[in-house]
């Protein structure tokens, strides 16, 4: 009797202390991992929801770029944070592929971490150096094949958003292409504007600014229907390549066992993040678009990652002999 007592009063005084910290949270500067370099669409992505989210927090959001071939260590990094609400994880699709990728992961997308909220979704451009010969994209495809041996592919690693359009476009194409990796597509993107590289297929939040000013060439977006902020930029889909469709979604994590109280206020502050009119307008020019306020929350991220894991698995498999 005595000792379920003194359990009940640890209980009560545990959920006190941390509904405490919760009201107090947060006291001090909050950490946004981002797993690319600084300068790319993920990063991007990360500072605009960071700098909104200091608002409602009270405390500035600092972004933090933990760059690797894929992806893969920035989540490591959080998994193994201190879950006090003061280390948060940015992430995109990767989240869903990389366990279909990897043969070991040093964490687990199900299990390892808290969900706060699904962030916007951002379709993808196939585009390539500025002065690339092809004028449409049936001549692109021409060139690539009659071309095969001399063309390169720039992406961000094995996981990476790139990788897995890239690896998608070849296994539609039937065609195997040489691959360079980076730690991000801000690095690619520098040396496909200095022609090092000859193609790559990017995030319109990284793409679009380059598109429009004609440094690059653009011969598709990988959405169903075009994107409006780049109107002339057929999709392939209507371009002969039926169904070929990637977006890439972004969600908002916090290492397991962080605090309800602290989550709720995380959660709230993102919603109020992604309801500021100018996040809203910054992400649309960029192609971007807002998740709805319903799916801002811990529980359609976690349904959403899940779907999304089923989902790419077997097509991963398929299109596999073009993963390296
Ligand atoms: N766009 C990159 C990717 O392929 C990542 C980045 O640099 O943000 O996933």
């Amino acid at each position: 009797m005595k000792t379920l007592s003194l359990v009940s009063s640890l209980v009560v005084l545990c959920t006190a202390a941390a509904s405490a910290f919760g009201q107090q949270y947060p006291t001090h500067n909050v950490t946004m991992m981002v797993p690319y370099a600084a300068g790319g669409p993920t990063d991007t992505v990360a500072r605009v929801v960071a700098q909104a989210m200091g608002k409602p927090l009270g405390q500035s959001v600092i972004v933090e770029n933990h760059p690797s071939a894929g992806g893969i260590l920035a989540p490591e990094l959080v998994k193994n944070a201190k879950p006090d609400g003061y280390t948060l994880l940015i992430h995109h699709i990767g989240m869903a592929t990389t366990p279909a990728l990897y043969r070991s992961l040093r964490f687990d997308a199900l299990s390892d971490f808290e969900y706060i909220g699904l962030i916007n979704d951002v379709p993808m451009t196939i585009i390539a150096r500025g002065n690339f010969p092809a004028k449409d994209f049936n001549e692109f495809l021409a060139y690539i094949k009659a071309n095969k041996d001399k063309m390169s592919y720039a992406n961000a690693g094995i996981g990476a958003a790139s990788h897995l359009c890239g690896m998608l476009f070849m296994s539609a194409i039937q065609t195997d292409l040489l691959t360079v990796a980076y730690k991000g597509t801000a690095p690619a993107m520098h040396d496909l504007l200095g022609g090092r590289v000859d193609f790559m297929c990017d995030q319109t939040t990284n793409t679009t600014a380059q598109i429009r000013s004609g440094k690059v060439k653009a011969y598709g977006v990988t959405s169903k229907q075009r994107v409006s902020s780049l109107p002339d930029v057929p999709t392939l889909d209507e371009q002969g390549m039926k169904g070929f469709e990637v977006g890439i979604w972004h969600g908002l994590y916090a290492p397991k066992g962080t605090p309800k109280p602290v989550l709720d206020k995380l959660v709230s502050s993102m919603q109020e993040a992604l309801k500021d009119q100018s996040v809203r307008k910054r992400f649309a020019d960029l192609g971007a678009e807002t998740y709805p306020l319903e799916r801002q929350t811990p529980a359609a991220l976690q349904q959403h990652l899940k779907a999304e894991i089923d989902k790419w698995a077997p097509i991963i498999k398929k299109a596999r002999v073009y993963a390296d």
